[in-house]
């Protein structure tokens, strides 16, 4: 079968379901090497935490396919677990995703016990969990330990975002932002950082963040008074239900093509991947979330966070796929 390598084309439809694989692409691996580059480990600065696969939404870009019925949720043992973990290996940053962490409910039993370990704490936020009285105390327990909030929001055109995680969605995100800039969040000298992510609503890739952040501002504040600190932007990743999608729609063979045709060489150094950890819901370590959603841990053998000895060194291997076409592709989004 011809490979697909920058700049020929042919893929297959109904590409084999093989983790991220995309029967005819080049393997990324090759590409690397072709070029004569490597994937490999510099110093780990950042631990992320995955707490599990519950959300209140099912966004169609998800890679873990996260959602209401899912019972993959960190428990309290392992939150304690982790607590240690981080406490034996200092990291520069811990970054809390899921799913949605809101909804797990030992979150502020781990947010308390991280909080002391890392100069920077990040929580992501869907911002729809976030929602409600229930979450008073949460919010508070972010601002007495300055928590850093990671909120998506993929476009400020609601239907565009609606589309993309469901109805309403904006409307209630929109209300929970202005509740985060009345406690303090995203407003200039209060040392509470509130930084928006966005991932494009359909099968492109995400415009110039610098361009992206610029009309965010803008639009966030005349439309509704909206202020925050960063945007980031990222490619949506063809796995999980984001790939569902695109098979569904015809569109993955474009937008695999896209990915691999705008291979960019010098994003390799500023991988996330270079630099994190990933810890499962159940405590394993992964080179990143999305080699944790397709279940290739960190140097291919499952190792819990209470059996590390040594965080795998500088020039270790990093495990890779054809979804790291998405990382690589156009300014690089990890
Ligand atoms: S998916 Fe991205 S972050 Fe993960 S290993 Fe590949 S390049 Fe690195």
């Amino acid at each position: 079968m011809e490979r697909i390598v920058a700049g020929n084309m042919g893929i297959s439809p109904g590409i084999g379901a093989g983790v991220g694989e995309a029967a005819g692409a080049e393997p990324f691996a090759d590409a690397l090497e072709r070029r004569g580059l490597s994937l490999v480990r510099g110093e780990i600065t950042t631990l992320q935490v995955n707490t599990g696969y519950l959300c209140d939404l099912r966004c169609r870009h998800c890679h873990l396919e996260a959602g209401p019925g899912r019972t993959e949720i960190m428990s309290r043992e392992t939150m304690a677990a982790v607590v240690s973990f981080a406490r034996r290996f200092p990291f520069q940053v811990i970054d809390i995703t899921g799913g949605a962490p809101e909804l797990v409910p030992d979150l502020p039993f781990l947010l308390e016990g991280l909080a002391p370990l890392a100069p920077r704490l990040m929580l992501r936020t869907n911002l729809s969990a976030l929602n409600g009285a229930a979450r008073e105390s949460l919010l508070a327990l972010c601002v007495a330990h300055r928590v850093v909030l990671i909120a998506s929001f993929p476009s400020t055109n609601p239907s565009q975002a609606d589309a993309q995680r469901g109805a309403g969605v904006t409307e209630t995100s929109i209300a929970v932002l202005k509740k985060l800039n009345d406690a303090g969040y995203g407003v200039e000298g209060t040392g509470l950082e509130l930084d928006l992510v966005s991932n494009p609503v359909g099968a492109f890739l995400p415009v110039s963040q610098a361009s992206a952040e610029r009309k965010f501002r803008h639009d966030l504040l005349r439309k509704w008074g909206v202020a925050f600190n960063h945007l980031y932007t990222f490619a949506n990743v063809p796995l999980g239900r984001f790939r569902t999608w695109l098979l569904r729609t015809g569109n993955y063979e474009r937008y695999v093509k896209t990915l691999v045709e705008t291979f960019n060489p010098s994003a390799i150094d500023r991988l996330m991947c270079r630099t994190l950890l990933s810890v499962s819901w159940d405590g394993y370590l992964y080179d990143c979330d999305f080699n944790l959603s397709v279940g290739r841990p960190n140097g291919e053998r499952k190792v819990h966070v209470l059996d590390v000895r040594d965080l795998p060194p500088p020039g270790d291997p990093i495990a890779v796929g054809e979804y790291c076409y998405a990382c690589t592709a156009g300014s690089g989004f990890t």
